[in-house]
């Protein structure tokens, strides 16, 4: 198959309220979605949002790494594999994960679509796929007594994962998350987020607070600073909770190096951070082999490339928990077709490719 064009547009979706956490507050989505066509006539969509906080990317960086990079290095290229296109992509731009991911989305959308099968069906060649997932619902960091209400509310609209968000500061942060324990009840699940926000001696103490008040935390992600290796070792060495990691884990080189040195318990894996489903499905076979277990997770994504994420998930078994809510925290569902987001169960459906068939965007070609 060959690519004929690429085009991109943007997309902005309301909030149902204000998303924050350690690093930022976000009111509302604001996306680039990517169009490519294929000779055959198939369309595939893909989607990056600008977390600059993380990724360092902004909408205008998105458009230009695209535009003046990797919509001319695969303009008119044959593929059999999406994985070519990747290839082809990372030798004109190193970094750039966001811009990316949304070529490589689109590709793999295109690429299924053209084989008539959905994509996760396509990513798991063994029969092991899931047809269905259950994602958490992330509690926004505000004062205690708002997070408590809003867990209540989370609970009472069928979520029973929460990752709560916290970073602030480790008592307070302690208490945050008894007033979410309260409110969300015994059988809820709680996942916490520092979000890079507690320094490594911080992380300890107050993990083992959370530990010793029989908070029952499933997982504790990113406790510390992206660039403090040596401080993910200390904190997955010295708390019974899991670690997860995930502003430490971008590329399979990073995810290597977490597997071998132990940064870490677990890898949350972002297609915003990885580039893609590409290189995404790397680190998934490589945690594997080691036993490591994986989150699929999203920035402030909506269900373009939030449903990418969904196929990636289905497909992998290692993947065994999932925090794919960017759907549920808008206000509004522009697209129709994909996985279907009903609270926090997510079906997988056997439309061709990602299964998106309606994007209300203006496209350009570039
Ligand atoms: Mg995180």
């Amino acid at each position: 198959m060959r690519i004929t064009e690429i085009a991109v547009g943007e997309i902005a979706i309301p909030l149902k309220t204000p998303f924050k956490t350690a690093l930022r507050t976000v009111e509302r989505m604001q996306d680039l979605i990517v169009r490519i066509r294929l000779d055959s006539g198939e369309t595939g969509y893909g989607e990056a949002p600008p977390t600059a906080v993380i990724t360092g990317e902004t909408l205008t960086s998105i458009l230009a790494a695209i535009r003046e990079y990797l919509a001319p290095a695969i303009r008119g290229m044959s593929f059999d594999h999406p994985g070519e296109v990747w290839e082809r992509m990372d030798r004109v731009l190193a970094k750039n994960t966001s811009a990316k991911a949304a070529v490589d989305i689109a590709v793999h959308d295109a690429w299924a679509r053209a084989q008539g099968k959905p994509l996760f069906r396509l990513l798991n060649r063994d029969g092991t796929e899931k047809t269905e997932l259950e994602t958490d619902l992330t509690i926004s960091l505000n004062e205690a007594e708002t997070m408590a209400r809003d867990a209540e509310k989370a609970v009472r609209d069928g979520f029973r994962i929460l990752k709560v968000k916290v970073g602030r500061g480790g008592r307070e942060d302690v208490e945050r998350v008894c007033r979410v324990r309260d409110a969300a009840g015994a059988d809820t699940v709680l996942r916490i987020d520092a979000n890079q926000g507690w320094s490594p001696e911080e992380a300890v103490r107050t993990i083992r607070m959370m530990e010793d008040a029989g908070l029952a935390i499933e997982l504790v992600e990113q406790p510390v600073s992206c660039h403090n290796f040596k401080g993910m070792q200390y904190v997955t060495a010295h708390v019974e909770t899991p670690i997860l990691a995930d502003e430490s884990v971008f590329s399979p080189e990073d995810a290597e190096r977490l597997i071998e040195d132990r940064g870490a318990d677990l890898i949350n894996i972002k297609l915003m951070k990885t580039g893609g489903i590409y290189p995404a499905q790397k680190i998934s076979k490589m945690a594997e082999e080691a036993g490591i277990g994986c989150m699929m997770g999203c920035m402030l994504e909506s269900a373009v490339s939030v449903s990418a994420g969904a196929h990636l998930a289905a497909a992998s078994p290692i993947i065994r928990y999932c925090d794919l809510d960017g759907p549920s925290l808008c206000a509004e569902n522009p697209y129709t077709g994909g996985p279907l987001y009903e609270g926090a169960r997510i079906r997988m459906t056997e439309t061709p490719g990602i299964g998106i068939d309606h994007v209300p965007v203006r496209f350009e070609t570039v």
